[in-house]
């Protein structure tokens, strides 16, 4: 970051410059950063980092935008249509879009074109279909000669900011409803990982959406200061780390910003002692190791009763030793490399601090051999016989590495779930009703899976409590969380 830097490079196929109002631009810095291919090391692009003067820039021409008649005054089945537009579009181009967070983010293109580019569709679609039914009410006044209502009303200029495991998909988490609601945006994309975000702002444009109601920016922590901070920014969606998400969070408490953060979690998964062993097995190991781990709901914390805790552990080990790892880009590829140099080297603290607290590595705990050389790979690695106050079972790693820990007694089963700073997410496993639904609503967490892994619907309500965030993405919530209430009254007299 911040070396002085000839303008930027575009590799073939890859576009490397920000949209601000209509126009692709390198903007008024004079350096960049460059994006790697996590698969290889190699650089695939470098793109201006952005300045406070071209966020400015952007900001001005997302509030411009929020005000012109072409944005402002379109009627909601014709604003309905443009998301659908860009819905078929991004179905278009989805092979490309897939191959595209491959390369940049390194997840297998069965993860990309499985899962992050369809997801990002089907959002589109759903919010799409919200835009004609954003309804007020008429409240039951108990004044006389007046009526009340409400009336929702988008905020204005909103400022994105993503982390770098699922950029299209948790992009497109933000932008679909804010885009629904009526709001303009600036994007402002992970510095590891900015390349699906200008792909996906290029199909916005060609759907129709008029200039400067999407504008991207791209950069590392400064840009990202500079959106928030910018004052004519009135909410910002962030998700990524807990630490950047307490600055931001302070940032817009003083500023008075609306404001949602999507943080990080350490979510633990509760085997009951009557669960289906091999069920579990299989569910934790996709839960545990869907994009190399870096999965802010990764189940992490695999509490098993003692009786079972070593079959569990080594059916855990063996299956995850048996996952084929590799360049994302490979179809045979199970498992792909970490986002960077530093995740591997994170990931491999971790390991160190598990080893060093006495728990029993079951496998990997290395970085493989047989990968390409220059990629970030990490081996999966499992740990039996984690303790509830070891750092591998209550700091988030954001890799490939599973604790598998005992309990004892199934009565003390929530409170060790519970025993965390975080609330985003955790898993229940049992054959008993009675016992799942009990735990789920014990456990305080956004989001419990039943028996299953990690599953996600445009429909159904996501974010977390305690150090995992602050309000909610996906369903109605999302068009809460872009909107505001204004009361109308009207005098009878
Ligand atoms: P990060 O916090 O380092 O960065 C996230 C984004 O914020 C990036 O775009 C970065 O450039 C920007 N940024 C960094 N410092 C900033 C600042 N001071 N002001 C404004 N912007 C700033 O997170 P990351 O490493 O990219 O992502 C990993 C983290 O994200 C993990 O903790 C993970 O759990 C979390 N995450 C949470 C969810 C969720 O839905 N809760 C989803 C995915 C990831």
């Amino acid at each position: 970051m911040r070396t002085p830097a000839p303008a930027p490079t575009v590799t073939a196929g890859i576009r490397a410059e920000m949209l601000i109002g209509g126009d692709w631009t390198t903007g008024t810095t004079t350096t960049t950063f460059p994006t790697l291919d996590p698969a290889t090391g190699e650089v695939l692009a470098d793109l201006p980092d952005a300045s406070a003067t071209d966020v400015d820039a952007a900001v001005r021409a997302a509030a411009a935008a929020f005000a012109s008649p072409d944005w402002a005054g379109l009627l909601p089945a014709a604003r309905a249509r443009l998301l659908l537009k860009v819905a078929d579009l991004l179905e278009e181009h989805a092979g490309e879009l897939a191959r595209l967070e491959t390369l940049d983010q390194g997840q297998p293109l069965g993860v990309s074109a499985g899962f992050s580019v369809p997801n990002a569709i089907e959002h589109f679609r759903y919010y799409a279909g919200w835009v004609t039914k954003i309804t007020g009410v008429s409240s039951p006044l108990s004044i006389p000669d007046a009526d009340h209502r409400t009336v929702r009303e988008p905020l204005g200029v909103c400022g994105l900011i993503t982390p770098w495991n699922f950029p299209l998909m948790i992009l497109v988490w933000k932008l679909a409803p804010a885009l629904a609601t009526g709001n303009t945006v600036v994007i402002k994309p992970a510095e590891q990982t900015p390349l699906s975000t200008l792909k996906l702002a290029e199909l916005i444009e060609r759907a129709g959406v008029p200039a400067g109601v999407v504008n991207v920016v791209t950069g590392g922590p400064e840009t990202g200061r500079a959106l928030v901070r910018h004052p004519l920014v009135k909410k910002i969606s962030f998700t990524g780390s807990t630490a950047v998400g307490r600055e931001i969070g302070a940032e817009c408490g003083r500023a008075l910003k609306k404001v949602s953060l999507e943080l990080g979690g350490k979510a633990p998964s509760v085997i009951a002692a009557d669960a289906d062993l091999d069920a579990a097995v299989r569910g934790n190991l996709l839960g545990g190791l869907l994009n190399s781990g870096q999965v802010c709901a990764a189940y992490t914390r695999f509490y098993v009763d003692r009786a079972r805790h070593d079959e569990f552990a080594e059916k855990l080990a063996g299956a995850a030793a048996s996952l084929r790892l590799g360049a994302g880009l490979d179809p045979a590829t199970q498992l792909g490399p970490l986002v960077s140099a530093e995740q591997v080297e994170q990931t491999a603290r971790y390991v160190a601090v598990g080893r060093d607290e006495g728990a029993e590595l079951l496998t990997g705990g290395h970085r493989p051999d047989t990968t390409p050389p220059g990629g970030f790979f990490y081996a999966p690695t499992v740990f039996a016989g984690v303790g509830q106050d070891m750092r591998i079972a209550r700091e988030e790693i954001f890799g490939p590495v599973l604790a598998v820990l005992p309990y004892d007694d199934p009565e003390e089963l929530a409170g060790l779930a519970n025993d965390s700073e975080y609330g985003l997410a955790a898993a229940v496993w049992s054959r008993d009703i009675g016992t799942a639904n009990r735990l789920a609503r014990q456990i305080k967490a956004g989001t419990v899976w039943i028996n299953m892994m990690q599953g996600l619907d445009a429909a159904a309500a996501w974010g977390g409590t305690k150090s995992s965030g602050i309000g909610r993405e996906m369903g109605w919530e999302a068009i809460e969380a872009y909107t505001e209430t204004k009361s109308i009254w009207t005098s009878h007299l």
